[in-house]
């Protein structure tokens, strides 16, 4: 990996503006999973560096909080440009650390800094309320104040576009914010840091901290009385724990866990329209994101003819080095992750199913698996009621409208579902019938800062991107104020 501005990568924990080792000098490498090489060790800070982190977040936040939204839009809109500035820096730590193909690293980070333009203008439209009194001589409003403190701990399969998308919105009210992210990618996390210290983020707005035993900072980050909100994007069983441990003070709580979406394909579908949204849907990220669809049910009228361009699509992709050009998929993020996927496609076909494309890990490097394609999935595997993010497409086969909606909503999960079909009354129909935060109609792609990202059930609760996504990091304040007369 070469970098045109090396600061770009930084292994030092961003604390109070300033780069930071552990108090131990404790480090933990970070690899390329596509070589295994140590890319670069990062401090693993425990709970001291931790809540030093949460009192320099603490302190700067009367200052920017009073900062107006317009001088925060204007220091935010900095940022992004320098985000788009080292596009391809960014894009190159992203694979090297994550292993995504490089043009998917640069839509990330495009996607990513399209938060901090976002969130940096809607911030200054927080508005409030002047309501209509229920008494003579009095006002009431209502208005809008930022949270306070704000931790986010993030995942590693969107190392930027996790944390702006929380960051932004916190910036943008007047949070200040102590992003843990995750240990396989905290170099990301990091060089986000750097260009907001660039941008003129102040000292203790944005901290960064590093660690490999995510519990241990954890445990400080859902305990500690300053932090007023957690907002957290992982998997269900530790979104879970953490709502557990935020109970003691009663954090607010953004919390976007684990899907398991449905992806259907009605008989009146366009095949092409279909199968192009199956492959944006199921291969982005090797398969590695929350709406990847996880369970493809094909109408049984279409379902030759969707099988035969769907696999054709699949067998076309190229695995390898996310770092090499034409790449389509890169390796998983770990070695959990490729035992994971071996052990969902395993169960599948003892099962019954019907391996017809991949089912292997490949030549092409240690943590690759070949994009498989299952045939004649049914409700008795594993992978229909688990996530599998990995490249992998079990087809089921269905007939009726109704079939399909209770087998689609059949599941604890509910934060993405697709469907294709031209039918307009089914097209409603069926989008109110989903269960789920996000339907993409004839889309395998929904995410965008514009939109209100987020899940129902136990996918978790709150939203992000778009207008609504503001409202997790702001408090609504009623101001009832009297002795002024009679209006
Ligand atoms: P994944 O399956 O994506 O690794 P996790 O939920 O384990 O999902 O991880 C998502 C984020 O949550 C990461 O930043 C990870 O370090 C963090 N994490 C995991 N366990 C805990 C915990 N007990 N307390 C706080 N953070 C945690």
């Amino acid at each position: 990996m070469t970098l045109r501005e090396p600061r770009i990568l930084q292994d030092r924990a961003y604390v109070n503006g300033e780069w930071i080792a552990a108090d131990d000098d404790a480090t933990f490498p970070v690899r390329n999973p596509y070589t295994g090489a140590v890319i670069a060790s990062v401090p693993d800070l425990g709970a001291a560096a931790a809540e030093r982190a949460v009192a320099a977040a603490a302190a700067a936040f009367p200052a920017w909080r009073d900062r107006t939204a317009g001088e925060r839009a204007t220091i935010m809109r900095k940022w992004f440009d320098l985000l788009l500035a080292h596009q391809d820096d960014l894009a190159a730590l992203m694979t090297a650390e994550q292993g995504k193909p490089l043009t998917e690293s640069r839509g990330e980070v495009a996607y990513g800094a399209s938060f901090i333009e976002w969130f940096a203008e809607e911030g200054r439209r927080a508005y409030g309320d002047v309501i209509p009194t229920h008494r003579s001589g009095t006002r009431i409003l209502a208005i809008r104040q930022p949270v306070g403190v704000v931790a986010a701990i993030t995942p590693w399969n969107f190392p930027i576009a996790m944390i702006t998308r929380k960051v932004a919105p916190a910036l943008a009210v007047g949070c200040t914010v102590v992003v843990k992210p995750a240990e396989d990618t905290p170099l990301c996390a990091l060089a986000l840091a750097y260009l907001a210290q660039e941008a003129g983020i102040p000292p203790g707005v944005l901290n960064v901290v590093t660690t490999n035993r995510p519990a241990e900072v954890g445990g400080v980050l859902t305990h500690d009385p300053r932090i007023r909100k957690l907002s957290f994007t992982g998997s269900t069983p530790t979104g879970k724990e953490l709502m557990k441990q935020a109970s003691g003070t009663l954090k607010r709580l953004s919390l976007e866990l684990g899907g398991n979406a449905p992806f259907i394909v009605f008989d009146d579908a366009e095949v092409e329209g279909a199968v192009a949204g199956a492959m944006a849907s199921k291969y982005r990220n090797g398969g590695q994101t929350c709406v990847c669809a996880n369970r493809i049910f094909v109408q049984a009228g279409i379902y030759d003819k969707f099988v035969a361009a769907f696999s054709r699509a699949i067998a076309e992709l190229r695995v390898g080095d996310g770092a090499a050009s034409g790449t389509d998929i890169g390796p998983l993020i770990n070695t959990a992750a490729l035992e994971k996927v071996e052990r969902m496609v395993q169960d599948a076909v003892d099962k019954g199913a019907e391996l017809a494309l991949g089912g292997r890990r490949s030549p092409a490097g240690e943590l690759i698996y070949e994009p498989t394609l299952l045939l004649g999935a049914d409700a008795s595997m594993d992978i229909a009621h688990e996530e599998v993010f990995g490249p992998v497409a079990p087809v089921f086969r269905f007939t009726t409208e109704e079939e399909v909606i209770a087998q689609a909503n059949d599941t604890p999960y509910g934060l993405a579902a697709y469907f294709y079909g031209r039918d307009h009354a089914r097209i409603w129909r069926v989008a109110e019938a989903l269960e789920y935060g996000m339907v993409g109609i004839n889309t395998g792609m929904i995410s965008t800062a514009v939109a209100p990202f987020g899940g129902v059930k136990e996918s978790g609760f709150g939203r992000e991107g778009s207008r609504y996504g503001i409202e997790d990091f702001l408090t609504i304040k009623y101001l009832c104020w009297d002795g002024i007369g009679a209006p």
